[in-house]
This record gives structure tokens, sequence and C-alpha cells, in this order.
């Protein structure tokens, strides 16, 4: 599981846009401590973004602005608090007061509906959930340990967690839809899936990026891997692409097996989730199935030297603590390949973060 997301329109547009919006307070341009400061608050903000996310305001908005009592009567809250939760967004850009009070969208409320095109909700609402604050508030033990932070909030797995917890299941489940509608015009932008007979799709969740890929592939077939209780929640996207009866689903654990039959097998946003010893057991087991020279396809972020900001390192810090885990670099995933029995045949960066891995087996 994952809690990737797009970096140039999530945490970054938010800190930056923290305070007064003029050059001075631009990182590299006023005093550093205000640009600390900043940093330092950003994570408030957030927290501030998921409450509106949580109220589904944005949605609220959709045919026009409202008065905030209007709003305040249709998310059931506090009016005073919510014109004040409304006042702090509006600073930041996000959503707009007129003269008469009344609370209108612009354009960075515009994705924090739920049917906007790669919406945000989802996003918005699981950072600022109790999951990823757990996680990050715990963020202090992984780094002295190495360990993740659930097990200690939790006493459990994020994963056993998750098994017992459906409506906070639901909201990741939720969010990697509306993330791979971000995603997956990047990948089939940057990566030709044309020639591969039957794709296997190991952890691939709802289908989408099975279904977008064969759907742009009309001779393909496919085959959805995923546990059991995940894959059972595929069938009405399968439906919904009319690929019913190109995509087989199968439920099953990938640490135990995967399905024999790929000509190519793709494998997106799942090694991030597991230790190297982990990725390498996912790893072989795909290597033992695959015939010498067939294509493994991971579809991840790569992380590159440099003090560069760059997306893929904070999800990097979010997979410390929520699962131990840890996004890599070209010679990491290299190295993790070449002990698995691949070697990487070439890296194609996709405008969405995501890199595709493309991987030869030996
Ligand atoms: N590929 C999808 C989902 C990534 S989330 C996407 O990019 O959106 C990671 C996926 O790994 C989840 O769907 C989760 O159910 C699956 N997963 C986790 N543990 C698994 C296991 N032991 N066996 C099979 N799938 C597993």
């Amino acid at each position: 599981m994952t809690v990737d997301m797009d970096t140039d329109r999530a945490s970054g547009a938010v800190s930056r846009r923290g305070t007064k919006r003029t050059t001075a307070d631009e990182p590299g341009h006023g005093p550093p401590s205000a640009a600390l400061a900043q940093i330092m608050t950003s994570g408030l903000a957030a927290q501030a973004v998921s409450v509106a996310a949580e109220l589904g305001v944005a949605d609220l908005l959709s045919e026009g602005p409202r008065s905030v009592g209007e709003l305040a009567q249709q998310t059931g809250t506090h009016a005073p608090s919510l014109q004040r939760l409304l006042r702090f967004l509006a600073s930041l850009g996000i959503f707009a007061q007129d003269e008469r009070g009344h609370v209108g969208l612009t354009p960075l409320a515009a994705p924090l509906c739920a049917d906007a095109p790669g919406s945000l909700q989802a996003l918005s609402r699981l950072m600022g959930g109790p999951v990823v604050r757990h996680a990050m508030g715990g963020l202090v033990h992984s780094v002295r340990t190495g360990e993740a932070a659930i097990p200690q909030a939790y006493g459990m797995s994020l994963w056993a967690y998750l098994a017992q917890h459906p409506e906070q299941a639901a909201l990741f489940n939720d969010h990697f839809t509306t993330q791979s509608e971000r995603q997956i015009p990047a990948i089939l932008e940057a990566y030709d899936f044309a020639g591969i007979g039957t794709l296997v799709d190991v952890g691939g969740g709802h289908g989408a990026l099975l279904s977008a890929i064969l759907s742009a592939h009309p001779g393909q077939h496919g085959i959805l891997y995923d546990q059991p209780d995940v894959v059972a929640g595929a069938a009405p996207v399968l439906a919904a692409a009319g690929l019913a009866d190109r995509i087989t689903a199968r439920g099953g654990d990938v640490f135990a097996s995967v399905p024999e039959g790929g000509d190519a097998y793709v494998i997106k946003n799942v090694l991030h989730n597991w230790d190297d010893e982990q990725a390498s057991v996912i790893l072989s087991n795909v290597q033992r199935v695959l015939r010498p020279g067939g294509r493994l396809l991971l579809i991840e972020h790569v992380i590159h030297p440099g003090n560069a900001p760059q997306y893929g390192t904070l999800l990097d810090l979010m997979m410390l603590a929520l699962f131990g885990s840890r996004e890599r670099t070209v010679a990491e995933w290299e190295a993790l390949l070449n002990a698995s029995g691949f070697h990487v045949a070439q890296i194609l960066p996709t405008r969405a973060e995501l890199s595709v891995i493309e991987a030869i087996r030996a």
C-alpha cells in the first residue's frame, strides 16, 4: 500500500503559501528564520485543509458560492468556527470569501471536490487523518530505531490495522483510486505496453492500471493479483471498463506466490512498502514464473542524488514511519533486482514523479 501523491499540487503548494505571498517570504529570499518558521507550521495548514476536505466544503460549493451560515448548516458545524477555518484557508488561496461573506471555490480549492479529475480530497483526508498523524507523530521513534512507528501506536502493522478498520481502509483505497487517475496517463505516455500478450499486475489493487493498459491495447489479456479482500472490490472497476472478459482477478499472497502465465509482470507502488528482504521475496516469486528474457516493469519512485527538492524524499520518510520501508535510489533498485535474478534495462521517468523501471529476467 502507498500514500503517494503529486508533489506540485500537494505539500509544496500549501507550505509555500503559508503566509503573505510576497517574494520576501519565499525560501531563500526572506530571513532564514521566516522561511524556517513557515516550514515548521505548514503541517498545521495541511491539517486545516484536511478539515475542509473531511467536511466536504468544496463539494457544497461546486454549484456556486454560499454563505458560511448555509455551509455550517449543511456540514453540521459551528458557524463562527467554520468562518475562522475558511478565513485561514482563504489566506492560503484555498476558497475565497466576497464582501457579503459568501464563500466560493478558487483554483486551489477546486481539486478538493470529490468528482474533480484526479481529485485531491482523499489525499487531504488521508494526510490529516489518524493513521498518517500517528505514523508521523512517531517519526522520532522511527529515526531512533529504523522501525515503523505504526506498531508502537497501534500494537500491530498497518496492514493488520486496516483489516480491522474498514473506514480507514476505504480512505486509503479512495486515495489510491484518485492517485491512479493522476498517475496512469503519465505512465502510458512514458512506456509502450504494446506486444505483451498477457500482463499480470501484482498488488494491482482494484485494477485501474491494468484496465487503462488493456483499454489501449485491444488484443491484450490481464491477470489482476492482490489480497483476496482487495480483488473482491475490483469487479465494478473491471465491468465499468468493459474488461470483465479480458481480466482475471486472483486473490492471494505475494509472499507465497505470484500467478503463472504472464508474458510480462507489472508492480506499481508495492515494493516501497517493504524492506529489502521482503521485497526480494516478492521479486523472487516473479522470477520463478517469468520466462528468461521476460519483462518486469516496476513503477516506483527513484530517489536522485543532490539537494534539489524531490517529493520521493518526503514519501520515503512516510514509508519509514508507516511500514519501516523505503524509497530507493537507482543503485538500490539495481542491487535489489540483481540479487533476485533481474537486470535493469532502462529507467524511464514520467511526468507524475514515478519512474518505470524495466527489468529483464536473466
Ligand atoms: N498497485 C496499486 C496498489 C498499490 S498499494 C496502485 O499503484 O495503486 C499496495 C497493494 O499491495 C495493495 O493493493 C495491497 O492490498 C497489496 N498487498 C499488500 N500485501 C499484499 C500481499 N501479501 N499479497 C498481495 N497483495 C498485497
